[in-house]
Order: structure tokens, then C-alpha cells, then sequence
């Protein structure tokens, strides 16, 4: 997968939500991660408000040695987002990740603060040094419109709620992103490890002998401009996601998943957690 300004990064990544939070899965979640590095699922998706810290900081601990290996994604609160707080709130994440620069800064949701001044603050880190890049997560087609009416051309990437069950953004915001060549991130790509019950996922799984979390994932990596970030805190989960990869659906399979979950025929609003 290759970024706007021509940087490679791998289409199967991995979330960290919810990771860092509970001290007795915290060697578990460690080995995980670094399993999952070593298979090449070296994009690192956090965030600030992950566990209030706790995520970012579990990262400083798991990735030592490893950090020139990884593309390092974080996103900073929109409260956070505006003028003088943005260098503040970028400045504390690279502490608890133990970095001096991430590889992509992300605004996690629209807020308050005028997308202009964000989007001047943003700039400001890559110059600083602190960061390479940014982007946006949860930015529908119109707030896409208007970041890129507020100086914002040089987005990276858009982060959201996509997978088999949540297809709405493939309406109007995906093909947007895509004229673009702005590879999005679909984030709870196996739907938090709760998909919906479905025949033609199992069929499907049952065809390719694999599980529906690793058609699902296949499911999402089927567009080449877009990187799925799932989180697996237990290495046999990073493992069946690393095959999800190397599977390829074929244009039945698509047909079959296409009648569970229909692509969508009108405009809705993009969900998002
Ligand atoms: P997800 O990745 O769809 O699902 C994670 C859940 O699925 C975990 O409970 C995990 O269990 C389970 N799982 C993963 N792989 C599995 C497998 N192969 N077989 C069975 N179960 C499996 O959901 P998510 O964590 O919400 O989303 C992924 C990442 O996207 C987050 O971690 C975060 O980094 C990002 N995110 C961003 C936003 C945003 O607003 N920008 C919102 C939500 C999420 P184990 O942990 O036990 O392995």
C-alpha cells in the first residue's frame, strides 16, 4: 500500500484499543504485538485516549528495539486539536511511546476546533520534526469537502468504522478518498471480534478452510486502498489474521457476502464507535 507522498506501509496492520488496561493481560498483549511485527503487520494504530495513556504507554514498553520497524499511528482528542494544545497533547504521546516522531498523526473526531487551525497545528509538528504526517479518522464526505477547503489537500489517510457489516461509506466516501488516492483505514475490521451471524460467511470460510474473522478481514482487504487495523491481544489470533492476507476472494465469494451484508444504495451517515 502506498501513501500519497509515496510511502509504503502494509495493508494489514494492528489496533490497540483497549490494550495496556488490565495488568494481568499485559504480557500477553506485549508478545502479540511484537508477534504481529515480526509477520509484517508493522502499522501500529493508537491513540491518546486509549485507556487515557495506558495504551500509548504499553507500546513504550513493547516496542523497544523494534521502533525502526514500525509505522507508528497515533490521534490526538479533538479538544486537543486546536492551537497550542496540539503540541502539548503530540509531545506527551511521544513520551509514553518513548519516540521522538510518529508516522502518522490522526485528528481522532471532528470537534470544535476549526479544521483550518488543526490543520495549521498539524503542519506545524511535521515541522517541528515530531511527526511525518496526518490525517483524520471519523470524517464524513462533507467534513472530508471541507478539510479540503480549510488547507487540509495534504491528508494522509481517514480512518473509519468499515467492514462487512458496516458498508455505508462506500456511497459517497470511500470513491471520494479514492479520487483522491487516499488510502482509508477501516478500524473494527472483524466488527470487535463480534460479527454477525452468517451463511455466507461460513460457506465462505468453510470453501477456503479458513474462520469468517479471516474472510471478514480478506473481506476488507480486497480494496487496494484500504489498510485494515485489527486488534488481537493473543498471538493465535495475530497469526490467523497475518493469513487473512494471502487470501484471495474470489468474485462469487464477493456475491455471496454481497447478499448477507448489500452494499449501500443511498447516503447514509458514517457510523463510527
Ligand atoms: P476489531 O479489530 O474489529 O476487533 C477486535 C476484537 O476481535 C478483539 O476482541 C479481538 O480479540 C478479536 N479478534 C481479533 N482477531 C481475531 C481473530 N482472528 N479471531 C477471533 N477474534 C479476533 O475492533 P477494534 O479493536 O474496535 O478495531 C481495531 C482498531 O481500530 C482498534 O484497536 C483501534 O486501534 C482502532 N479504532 C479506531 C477508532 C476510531 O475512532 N478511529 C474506533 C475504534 C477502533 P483478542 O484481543 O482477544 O485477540
Amino acid at each position: 500500500m502506498t501513501l500519497p507522498d509515496d510511502t509504503h506501509v502494509p495493508a494489514l496492520g494492528q489496533g490497540t484499543w483497549r490494550m495496556g488496561e488490565d495488568a494481568r493481560q499485559r504480557k500477553q498483549e506485549i508478545a502479540a504485538l511484537r508477534a504481529g511485527v515480526d509477520l509484517g503487520m508493522t502499522l501500529i494504530d493508537t491513540a491518546e485516549m486509549y485507556g487515557d495513556g495506558a495504551t500509548e504507554t504499553l507500546l513504550g514498553e513493547a516496542l523497544p528495539g523494534l521502533r525502526d520497524q514500525v509505522f507508528l499511528v497515533s490521534k490526538v482528542y479533538p479538544q486537543n486539536a486546536g492551537r497550542g494544545r496540539i503540541e502539548r497533547a503530540c509531545e506527551a504521546s511521544l513520551q509514553r511511546l518513548k519516540t521522538d516522531h510518529l508516522d502518522l498523526y490522526l485528528l481522532h473526531w471532528r470537534g470544535e476546533v476549526p479544521l483550518a487551525e488543526t490543520v495549521e497545528g498539524i503542519e506545524a509538528l511535521i515541522q517541528a520534526g515530531k511527526i511525518r504526517r496526518w490525517g483524520v479518522s471519523n470524517l464524513d464526505h462533507g467534513d472530508m469537502d471541507q478539510l479540503f477547503r480549510a488547507g487540509g489537500e495534504a491528508c494522509a489517510t481517514n480512518q473509519i468504522l468499515y467492514n462487512v457489516a458496516e458498508r455505508g461509506a462506500e456511497f459517497d466516501l470511500l470513491p471520494q478518498l479514492r479520487q483522491r488516492r487516499i488510502p482509508t483505514m477501516a478500524y473494527s475490521p472483524v466488527g470487535q471480534g463480534q460479527l454477525p451471524d452468517s451463511p455466507a460467511l461460513a460457506a465462505v470460510a468453510k470453501r477456503h478452510g479458513v474462520t469468517p474473522f479471516q474472510v471478514a478481514l480478506a473481506w476488507v482487504l480486497r480494496d487496494p486502498l484500504v489498510i485494515a487495523i485489527p486488534k488481537a491481544g493473543d498471538v493465535a489470533h495475530i497469526t490467523n489474521n497475518r493469513r487473512a492476507l494471502d487470501l484471495v476472494l474470489t468474485p462469487e465469494d464477493l456475491t455471496a457476502i454481497d447478499v448477507d451484508f448489500p452494499p449501500p444504495t443511498r447516503k447514509t451517515r458514517l457510523a463510527m464507535l
